[in-house]
């Protein structure tokens, strides 16, 4: 039975708003309401790299269990225009694994979004947030039925955007939507294979297609690939060229034992981390997590794990908070800070080698420096991954100087 009234209204239930409404639940809070215009299990315009990051996220919620039943991914490997090719297969690893799993994201934020429900959230899928307005200490949220339109409306104490890469809570909250600079634009479709093979992540750098960029195929393991090609929205520009004829590019550069299924090819756009706006919001009780906050790596344009950490971080504070606007205000602007402390220079080090590596003979130099040594490879796999704590950055400092005297 839905109330009239929540403690925390979450918008959006991709990884970042489950994550969110998980780690809420999980922490004592019995008011939360997940709102998505999408009935799930729904699809997300992603390459389903899930990064190991998110393994950890997971395990911090107690839903390590999501991953049981797929296959770990065993190799990454990429390359560049200029012949250079870097691969990292598990047999070389001696530590922890910087690969994660590739996973449909209909099957991954499914899981996520009913592991929030079974918690006790509230559930308001297929109903599309039309507006909003804080007044009187509370929000007043207009929502929609996707299908036949019936209207609703429900107030909120707290206000989470968690709706994606063209949130209309950022929106509502007054902040723009990054400058073209800072969005990549995007393509994928799905394939079988007619001989499936194991989980595998490729990254290729073409000639043939627009540079800055790359495309990726990416293999569950299990006969599904997930094809796809990104660049940024001014390279693009330049380009001139349009995103379906960039992927048909592609494909013809691919092996020609994939079955393409036309129905799942679509277009999105990155927000990324190299601009965000700001996180937490406490004068109106709201804030920011995931894509509706850009929170994707500029150089590697994953944003499960970064949507999924802020999800966690925020859940966490906010439902140690006391009920009373001023110690949940000092609960957001705790995650904000907590937040940028953690991934502010990760973010800019992506950033900068993405703008490095945006040279083909830099890039090329990189693949054969990490190629020769499989411990440099991995590191600076894990770093790019966004799990930097475990090594620092100095494989960056040693992957600059082997590329640069390669
Ligand atoms: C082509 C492509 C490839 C990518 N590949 C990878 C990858 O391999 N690995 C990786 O880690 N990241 C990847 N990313 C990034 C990744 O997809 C996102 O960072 C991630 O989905 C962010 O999660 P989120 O929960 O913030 O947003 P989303 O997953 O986008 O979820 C937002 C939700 O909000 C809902 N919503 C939107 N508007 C409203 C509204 N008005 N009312 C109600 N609900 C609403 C949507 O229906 C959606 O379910 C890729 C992105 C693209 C475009």
């Amino acid at each position: 039975m839905l109330r009239s009234h929540y403690d925390f209204a979450i918008v959006g239930a991709g990884p970042a708003g489950s994550t969110c409404a998980n780690a809420l639940l999980l922490e004592g809070a019995s008011s939360v309401i997940l709102i998505d215009r999408a009935r799930f299990p729904r699809d997300k315009i992603c390459g389903d790299g899930i990064g190991p990051g998110v393994i950890t996220v997971l395990e911090a919620l107690d839903l390590e269990h999501i991953l049981d039943g797929y296959r770990r991914v065993t190799q990454m490997v990429m390359t560049s225009p200029l012949g250079g090719r870097m691969a990292l297969n598990d047999s070389e690893i001696t530590g922890q694994s910087p690969l994660g799993y590739v996973i449909r994201r209909t099957e991954f934020d499914h899981a996520l979004m009913t592991a929030a429900v079974e918690h006790g959230c509230a559930d308001r899928t297929g109903w599309s947030l039309e507006g909003a307005e804080y007044a009187d200490g509370r929000w007043r949220l207009d929502l929609a039925e996707s299908e036949t339109g019936e209207l609703c409306s429900l107030t909120a104490d707290v206000l989470i955007g968690a709706d994606g890469a063209t949130s209309r809570v950022r929106r509502l909250l007054g902040q723009p939507f990054n400058h073209d600079k800072h969005v990549s634009v995007s393509m994928r479709i799905l394939a079988q294979a007619e001989e499936p093979y194991s989980a595998r992540q490729e990254l290729n750098v073409e000639k043939e297609l627009p540079i800055p960029g790359y495309a990726w195929n990416f293999a569950t393991g299990s006969g599904t690939v997930n094809v796809g090609f990104v660049c940024d929205t001014p390279t693009y520009k330049a380009d001139g060229r349009h995103l379906r004829e960039i992927l048909e590019t592609y494909k013809g550069l691919l092996p020609d034992t994939l079955a393409y299924d036309e129905a799942t090819r679509h277009s999105q756009i990155l927000p990324l981390a190299s601009q965000m706006p700001p996180l937490a919001y406490p004068k109106v009780q709201a804030a920011l997590i995931g894509d509706a906050a850009s929170m994707i790596n500029p150089l590697t344009g994953e944003g499960i794990f970064y949507g999924m950490e802020a999800g966690l971080l925020l859940g966490r504070g906010l439902a140690r908070a006391a009920k009373t606007e001023q110690v949940r205000a000092r609960a957001l602007l705790q995650y904000e800070r907590v937040f940028r402390r953690t991934f502010t220079g990760h973010f800019r080090g992506n950033y900068y080698l993405r703008k490095l590596l945006e040279r083909p003979v830099l890039f090329d130099r990189m693949l054969r420096a990490g190629a020769r040594d499989p411990n440099l490879c991995c590191d600076c796999i894990e770093y790019m991954m966004g799990n930097e704590s475990g090594v620092g950055r100095t494989p960056l400092y040693r992957l600059a100087l082997r590329t640069m005297f390669a």
